[in-house]
């Protein structure tokens, strides 16, 4: 459902999908939506002892105060803990903690990638199908054998099939670990089994990029977290830890996710990122009349300056330093990491060429 609002309306945009109009004359700071939580999100595991996995606060650097080991998470204060065990409920626990007792038994095989700079090219939309389809298949054995997901109802794997199965698991338990990786696709897999409405309504309908892995190594890490995930999860999660909700959380947050920095919209410290199918409905200009800012696991949208009636509410999609940037260097920015062609009122001004 979009969102609703006295102030702004969302409507077809010429060349842009869609977009927020402002319905009547805007003063600045006006308030205009708060999202709610995110469907996924990950901090990233070298900042787990910093980050509240509740509401996100961060304290420069210091370690917080409230550890909960078995889920491997820490939190500001113990009512972030509650209110994050309660969010999750039973199964989520369940499911973090499994997570967190495989990351550690393999921690000598603990890689984080998702910060790191891509190695090679991207992998072409081909690659991507042929990888996602062999990992479909192991994925299907684990499900099988776990007796969730897809053919549950068998009446066993035969003799070939469980050689098949031994040969598979093998596979999964030799590959290395990304626990970033594991975390974001398992936030979004309890968000999906949890609100299967939801999860249609919103994150389905999301702009999706094909290409979303930034290379090669990152493509087959997303499919081995997947199987470790299939292998991993409470049993009553299997059926919901599918390739095709894993490909949509992978394929979704290139175009609809945001940073989670140290502080707030603007900080420097990149700790993870986070998806907010709401915030999707707002498009980006290198001059926004629209500001956003992080308040807790939630996002502020409220005017940055006067805006007119029938005028469009735009974000920017840069960080902090990049806004700086010439109209040259924002476009390529965009074009790589959003895959568009930024024609916003600020850099056709600035593109004399
Ligand atoms: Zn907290
Ligand atoms: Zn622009």
């Amino acid at each position: 459902m979009p969102p609703t609002s006295t102030h702004f309306s969302i409507r077809p945009i010429p060349s842009a999908g869609r977009g927020v109009l402002a319905s009547t004359p805007l003063a600045p700071n006006t308030p205009l939506l708060l999202s709610p939580p995110p469907a996924a999100h990950v901090i990233f595991r070298q900042y787990r002892r910093e980050v509240c996995a509740h509401c996100l606060h961060y304290d420069r650097g210091r370690t917080l105060p409230v550890r909960d080991a078995p889920i491997g998470k820490v939190f500001c204060a113990e009512p972030c803990r509650a209110a994050w065990r309660e969010a999750q409920g039973p199964l989520g626990v369940e499911a973090w903690t499994a997570l967190e007792t495989f990351v550690r038994s393999r921690a000598k095989s603990v890689v984080s990638t998702l910060a790191q700079a891509a190695v090679g090219a991207k992998p072409g939309a081909q690659a991507v199908v042929a990888t996602w389809e062999a990992a479909a298949e192991v994925g299907a054995l684990h499900a099988r054998a776990r007796g969730g997901g897809v053919g549950a109802a068998d009446s066993g794997p035969g003799i070939k099939a469980d050689r098949e199965y031994r040969r598979a698991l093998h596979h999964v338990w030799t590959q290395s670990v990304d626990p970033d990786i594991l975390g974001y696709l398992l936030s979004g897999v309890l968000t999906a089994h949890g609100d299967a409405g939801y999860w249609q309504r919103e994150v389905e309908g999301l702009a999706m990029d094909e290409e979303a892995y930034k290379d090669t190594a990152d493509l087959e890490a997303h499919c081995n977290a997947f199987l470790q995930l299939v292998a991993t999860v409470p049993r009553e999660l299997v059926g919901s830890c599918t390739v095709e909700v894993c490909q949509t959380l992978a394929n979704a947050s290139s175009h609809n996710s945001f940073g989670i920095r140290a502080g707030g919209d603007e900080g420097e410290e990149y700790m993870g990122y986070a998806l907010y199918p709401e915030a999707s409905y707002f498009n980006h200009s290198c001059s926004p009349s629209v500001r956003k800012k992080r308040v807790g696991r939630q996002w502020e949208f409220s005017t940055a300056r006067e805006v007119g009636e029938g005028e469009e509410l735009c974000i920017t999609y840069l960080g902090g330093d990049e806004k700086d940037l010439t109209v040259t260097q924002r476009r390529e920015r965009l074009r790589g990491v959003w895959g568009f062609e930024c024609m916003c009122e600020r850099c056709r001004r600035e593109d004399t060429s």
